[in-house]
């Protein structure tokens, strides 16, 4: 008999890729076949092996709608073909997940199944914006409601008196569409209009938002602040702002706009958070790999005969190991050749791969690679590989050869401009809503001026954070005024350096 397929309804948590459980994450890396939903963050995606099948089923349109049908039958057909099937959905699959449907079509065809719970919205976005959901002081209970159900339905389930006059904390999921009227609801059922709420939208993420409000504001302060689900609505003390624990974190209230490439963007976002700042993302380049072209492939097969290779980001080496993936190969190309490592992020990733630097110097700019390097190895007539951005300068490989190396410059990668949609961000500039723009190279910096008018931030308050001296030079060469200048030339030293500011 084939193998018995089963059903696993896993929960993939509120947003962030690394909040699902152990468990989800390794029933992700074993499973044949993963059936995933909108709210579930697609880089958990990778944790599936290549083998696995990958289907995406669109936003269910109510119970019993064809798509939901079409997600039973899917669920039942894959696990009879003897698979194992992961059903991965956002947050907790048992909390508004509308899994009776599925268990029950699991039921009926007798197809095993098992749930794996997962770290729910209300959770992880009062937690990540301060605010804790109990108390033995304000809040011994908590209540998850649905908005959704406020509109329209002839007869609520949702008893509006009691929520009204419920001591401790209400959260809302859904409740974007119908907030108004929630509002509207609680007020007249007698809860006061000063309530304290919290709205925090795309919780966990490098998009997350907070807005804060009374009862009676709160819609409004939404809407001037173009909120959109998904988000969680938090009632109640807990949501108050003097019971906020962030306050005393160092970036706290402060919104930093962040202009990397979107996947440098999602870690130095997560930096910001852990600091409680609000990250903005304006992502000004995409990195593009150029490792299929005939001089990097040449090249590879020639890595032995090199004595140095040096890496000059994160990102290069990033690229590299994506390479060598889909080449079929490994860390070996490298032979005995030496690694050098512009500062500690690029070393830290290249450890994620195994590779330990051979050279890292403690200040983190190329030119400082290139004097230390040459300080602490003799470089006569030694063999130097530079393995960066299309777009870096030669001020590294001059020095290097003045050293006596031969040196070869294999570009592996090169940022293009991304077209962002400026107006949202121009408005909160103006409305003096944004506290610090960072930058981490001069490409970002030409990309974002040339959708962004230099003359609108000069004439702001908005202050600008720099990574180092040769993305500062690049400011400057648009008139622009640098108020913080990392020290040390990583995302690290650049929240460092704003963090000294207050
Ligand atoms: N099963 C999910 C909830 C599904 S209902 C869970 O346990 O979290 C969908 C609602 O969840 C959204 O409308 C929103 O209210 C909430 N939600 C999901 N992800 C969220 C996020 N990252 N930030 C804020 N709210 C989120």
């Amino acid at each position: 008999m084939n193998k018995k397929g089963k059903v696993y309804l896993v929960g993939a948590g509120p947003g962030s890729a690394d909040l699902i459980t152990v468990r989800g994450a390794e029933l992700l890396k074993t499973a044949d076949c993963v059936i995933y939903d909108k709210l579930a963050n697609p880089t958990l995606l990778k944790f599936a092996r290549s083998a696995a099948e990958l289907i995406h089923v669109p936003k269910r349109i109510g119970p019993g709608s064809a798509t939901q049908d079409q997600i039973n039958n899917l669920l039942v057909e894959k696990a009879k073909l003897g698979l194992t099937v992961v059903r991965l959905k956002g947050g907790d699959p048992g909390i508004f997940g509308r899994i009776g449907e599925e268990l029950s079509a699991l039921k009926e065809a007798g197809v095993d199944f098992e749930i794996v719970p997962g770290v729910t919205a209300a959770v992880a976005a009062a937690e990540s914006a301060g605010i804790i959901l109990t108390d033995r002081d304000y809040s011994s209970q908590v209540i998850f409601v649905t908005g959704q159900e406020a509109e329209g339905k002839q007869k609520s389930s949702i008893d509006w008196e009691l929520l009204a006059k419920f001591k401790g904390t209400i959260v809302f999921y859904m409740a974007m569409e119908n907030l108004e009227l929630i509002a509207e609801r609680l007020i007249k059922n007698g809860m006061a209009e000063g309530t304290s709420v919290a709205v925090i939208a795309d919780a966990t993420l490098p998009s997350q938002r907070t807005v804060r409000a009374s009862l009676k504001r709160i819609t409004e302060k939404c809407e001037e602040n173009k909120i959109e689900p998904p988000a969680i609505v938090v009632i109640g003390a807990a949501a108050d702002d003097k019971l906020n624990w962030l306050i005393c974190k160092p970036l706290f209230g402060k919104t930093i706009v962040i202009t990397r490439d979107a996947e440098s963007n999602v870690d130095f976002a997560a930096k910001i958070i852990a600091k409680a700042g609000s990250p903005v993302e304006f992502a000004t380049i995409k990195i593009k790999p150029l490792t299929q072209t005939n001089i990097f492939l040449q090249t590879l097969a020639k890595f032995p005969e090199y004595d140095w290779l040096i890496f000059t980001s994160a990102n290069g080496v990033t690229i590299l190991f994506d390479a060598l993936q889909t080449l079929g190969k490994d860390a070996r190309v490298f032979a005995s050749a030496k690694i050098a490592a512009i500062g500690s992020e690029t070393a830290a990733k290249l450890q994620q791969f195994g590779i330990k630097a051979d050279f890292t110097p403690n200040i983190f700019t190329s030119k400082e690679l290139g004097k230390q390097l040459i300080a602490s190895a003799n470089l006569k007539g030694k063999r130097v590989l530079l393995l960066r951005s299309q777009l870096a300068s030669d001020e590294l490989s001059e020095l290097l050869k003045i050293a006596g190396a031969e040196v070869d410059n294999v570009p592996i990668y090169t940022a293009v401009t991304v077209k962002n949609e400026p107006g949202l961000l121009i408005e909160k500039i103006k409305k003096g809503e944004i506290d610090w723009l960072t930058f981490t190279s001069p490409s970002s910096v030409k990309a974002f001026f040339e959708q962004i008018p230099a003359e609108l931030v000069n004439s702001s308050s908005v202050k600008i954070a720099s990574i180092g001296p040769v993305t500062s030079e690049q400011l400057k060469t648009l008139g622009l005024k640098v108020d913080a200048e990392a020290a040390e030339h990583i995302a690290d030293g650049l929240l460092a350096a704003i963090e000294k500011m207050y």
